[in-house]
């Protein structure tokens, strides 16, 4: 041992070994924690430095604290040895551990002097191991001396630039103390100082590391606290995005989360919108904040705006379900769940709800007229006629049922007298005018439910589109579902049953009435009219023929006529004219239908009577007509002069007979009357056509139509309709039509329009 060697280890006090050993376990316990502690956690590399610095100075306690025990020889050689080197380590550990708190320049040049100084310091011990081994001490002390500086050149190189935390300062101070203890045993030539010098130097940088660990651990624990709170409190946030109703509400709790976490109060939300349905959410705070705790900030503000995201797309699916797209306006299942809300709700007021129902009159030749675009477009000034009538009045919902059909629920309703005065507003209200086109108008019915009636919705609905159908029919263009139209529904909805059972029951006749011959008084030809044989009494047309004509049951009803005109042709031996109505001619199966209940001969004693309206209607029925012409039926245009139908184009028609209309055969007695009888007369030649007056109610009138020129007539004067007639066939020495015609079948002759009577288009109009 020589007391002139700095750095090494020498005899001290017992209590300077103890306090040796005694801080050796302290700091080598605390690695041990240290490293327990940190294990699986993310720490930053500060951390890892410092604990192996640690590891070295408990290590180098440890061997100055047993030198103490041992006696010169291997051992001690092999403990000084030891110590030496974990001097030597010790410095150099001060580079990266400097870099890794203060993130200081590159270290491998640093690193590489100190490296290769210390190895050539240990390889010149092992040169000479044993003591004494003056040379060697003197280099082995160069090699600290020189690492030493060099390390602190380098702290001194990283600390010079950077601001020191308070950590660092006791890192530095306690370093820095360490260093001068290190320094003054090396220098100090009292032998029994320079020992405890050496033996104590390291203890308080080993503190100051501890402390700085321990603060450390302290506040990666908070930091892992809070790191759990944060995730809490996201979750939290996101289950709260599926309960909440709106965007903001959910932003202000996300405010309030984030506050709590953070202990910030000063951290502030906004929701913005960036295109449509998506957004923006931001959450900031003047204060600064870990990169964790902003991490946290934009996890929640995510939460917002996917949530909000969310909230549009549902509200927005929400109005398509419930709104049409076209007006923007509630549609039928709104309207729909409003009135039943509104009913149930009057229910419990004793209030009344009314229902106003609007549909555009002729809408659909509206829209053929003007192409969809201009339908949607006249919708769309209904409806904003209809919202500008209920703006600013909560008790008034308008909605668009669909097609041109739109409603006005209104609850705790007034009285009828101002429905019927709110009905006529509407209607009056609204007159569209597009160029071209007749004005479009509105038809409007209203219903209305009052306490006590039935909550039905449905019926409600039903009632109000029955008042505008009303309307329609009536051309008042307003209706209010009253207690007469109650009635008359009923009525109408009881008769139509009665009907549908009369003709499934066969309750339908066919009554006949003469066709004559104008001077001979001769039947020419018998017209089949339906008679309702209601047990036995007798129902005109005039009494159901509309309703049968609405509810299709015309058809049947005609095939019935068609029928038994076929027996009474057998029965009487004289051609019969039948009725048919527009509907019958448009079915597909028309022809089959017809030829069914007629039978397949004698086609040539059929005349079959169309009015001139429906002739006119039903274009397309004219193949089928010429259909029947070529079997040898004839065709008849009922109700002559009543159709204002263009000659011209009546003139193309397949027709063989004009029955003139019994208002002009009134009129005959007059000279007007008598020149529009001679008019059609005139017509009827040049086009090859048989004309028959009918309504002949007076022999005046018959003996003017006689000087007139009428060859055949028809009317209570000369014979009513009866259900069977007291002729069978033409009586001999007359009968001019049956001498030449005789009654039995003919082969059908296909006679194509060419050969039809009409081949001359002529406007006499
Ligand atoms: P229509 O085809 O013009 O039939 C003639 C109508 O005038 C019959 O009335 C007849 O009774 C009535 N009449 C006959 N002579 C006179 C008269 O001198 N004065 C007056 N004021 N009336 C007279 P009805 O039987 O009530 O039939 C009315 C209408 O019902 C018919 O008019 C016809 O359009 C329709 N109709 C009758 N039966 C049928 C049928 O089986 N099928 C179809 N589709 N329509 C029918
Ligand atoms: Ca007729
Ligand atoms: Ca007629």
């Amino acid at each position: 041992m020589d007391a002139d060697v700095p750095f090494v280890l020498g005899t001290v006090p017992m209590w300077v070994t103890m306090v040796q050993l005694l801080a050796a376990g302290l700091v080598g316990g605390f690695c041990l924690l240290q490293w327990i502690w940190w294990r699986g956690e993310r720490r930053r590399a500060g951390a890892e430095w410092a604990l192996i610095w640690s590891a070295d100075i408990a290590l180098l306690l440890l061997a100055g604290g047993l030198f103490a025990f041992t006696d010169p020889g291997a051992v001690q050689d092999a403990l000084q040895f030891a110590h030496t080197q974990l001097v030597g380590l010790f410095l150099l550990l001060a580079i990266p551990a400097t870099r890794a708190f203060a993130a200081g320049p590159p270290i491998r040049w640093w690193v590489a002097i100190s490296t290769t100084l210390l190895l050539g310091g240990a390889a010149a011990w092992w040169w000479h191991p044993t003591s004494p081994r003056h040379g060697v001490d003197v280099v082995v002390t160069a090699v600290l001396v020189a690492v030493a500086l060099i390390s602190v050149a380098y702290v001194v190189a990283c600390i010079g630039s950077h601001k020191v935390s308070r950590l660092g300062a006791l890192l530095v101070v306690a370093g820095a103390e360490s260093l001068a203890m290190l320094t003054a045993g090396g220098i100090i030539t009292n032998e029994y100082l320079s020992a405890m010098l050496v033996a104590l130097w390291s203890i308080p940088l080993g503190f100051a590391l501890g402390t700085m660990a321990l603060v450390r651990l302290r506040q990666a624990q908070r930091v892992a606290r809070t790191q759990h709170l944060m995730r809490d409190a996201t979750a939290r946030l996101a289950n709260a995005a599926w309960f909440a109703r709106d965007a903001e509400s959910l932003l202000l709790r996300a405010r309030d989360e984030a506050r709590t976490i953070l202990a910030d109060p000063e951290v502030e939300g906004s929701l913005r919108t960036i295109s449509h349905g998506r957004f923006v959410t931001e959450l900031y705070s003047p204060a600064a904040h870990t990169a964790q705790e902003r991490t946290f900030l934009v996890d929640l503000s995510q939460i917002v705006s996917a949530a909000a995201e969310r909230y549009a797309l549902t509200s927005s699916l929400e109005r398509t379900a419930f709104s049409d797209p076209l007006t923007r306006l509630p549609n039928r299942r709104a309207v729909e769940k409003h009135l039943r809300d509104a009913i149930e709700q009057a229910n419990v007021e004793r209030t009344r709800v009314s229902l106003v129902y609007c549909d555009l009159d002729g809408f659909k030749r509206f829209n053929d007229l003007h192409g969809h675009e201009g339908g949607d477009a006249v919708l769309v000034r209904v409806a904003d006629h209809l919202r500008a009538l209920a703006q600013g009045d909560a008790q008034r919902f308008v909605g668009r049922l669909g097609g041109d059909e739109f409603v006005v629920v209104i609850s705790r309703a007034p009285q009828d007298v101002d429905l019927v005065a709110l009905a006529r507003n509407l209607r009056e209200g609204f007159v569209d005018r597009t160029v071209g086109a007749r004005a479009a108008r509105l038809s409007v019915g209203v219903a209305s439910w009052v306490p006590g009636d039935v909550v039905d919705p449905d019926a409600l609905m039903r009632h109000a589109d029955t008042a505008m159908m009303e309307a329609k029919r009536s051309r008042t263009g307003f209706r209010v579902y009253d207690r007469a139209l109650r009635r008359r529904v009923e009525a109408a909805r009881h008769h139509r049953a009665a009907l549908e059972t009369a003709v499934a029951d066969g309750q339908f006749t066919a009554y006949f009435q003469p066709i004559v011959d104008a001077r001979t008084l001769e039947v020419m030809q018998v017209e089949a009219l339906a008679r309702w044989d209601d047990h036995g009494h007798l129902l005109l047309p005039a009494d159901w023929l509309e309703l049968a004509e609405e509810t299709g049951l015309i058809v049947p009803i005609g095939l019935a006529m068609l029928a038994q005109s076929r027996r009474a042709l057998d029965r009487f031996q004289v051609p019969v004219a039948v009725n048919l109505e527009a509907r019958q001619l448009a079915a597909p199966d028309a022809l089959e239908q017809i030829e069914a209940a007629w039978g397949d001969t004698y086609w040539e004693h059929l005349t079959l009577e169309i009015t001139e309206s429906a002739l006119v209607r039903t274009g397309p029925a004219v193949p089928l007509l010429s259909e029947l012409r070529a079997r040898g039926a004839k065709i008849a245009v009922d109700d002559f002069g009543t159709g204002y139908s263009s000659l011209a184009r009546l003139s193309r028609l397949p027709v063989d007979v004009l029955k003139i209309d019994r208002s002009f055969v009134r009129e005959v007695g007059t000279d007007r009357g008598a020149s529009v009888i001679r008019a059609i007369l005139e017509l009827a030649s040049v086009h090859g056509l048989d004309v028959v007056a009918e309504g002949v109610e007076r022999s005046s009138d018959l003996a003017t139509l006689v000087d007139l020129g009428v060859r055949r007539v028809q009317g209570n004067f000369l014979g009513r309709a009866a259900a069977t007639l007291p002729i069978r066939g033409p009586r001999p020495g007359t009968g001019a039509w049956h001498a030449q015609r005789p009654l039995r079948s003919v082969p059908t002759q296909p006679r194509g329009p060419e050969t039809g009577p009409l081949t001359v288009v002529h406007n006499l109009a």
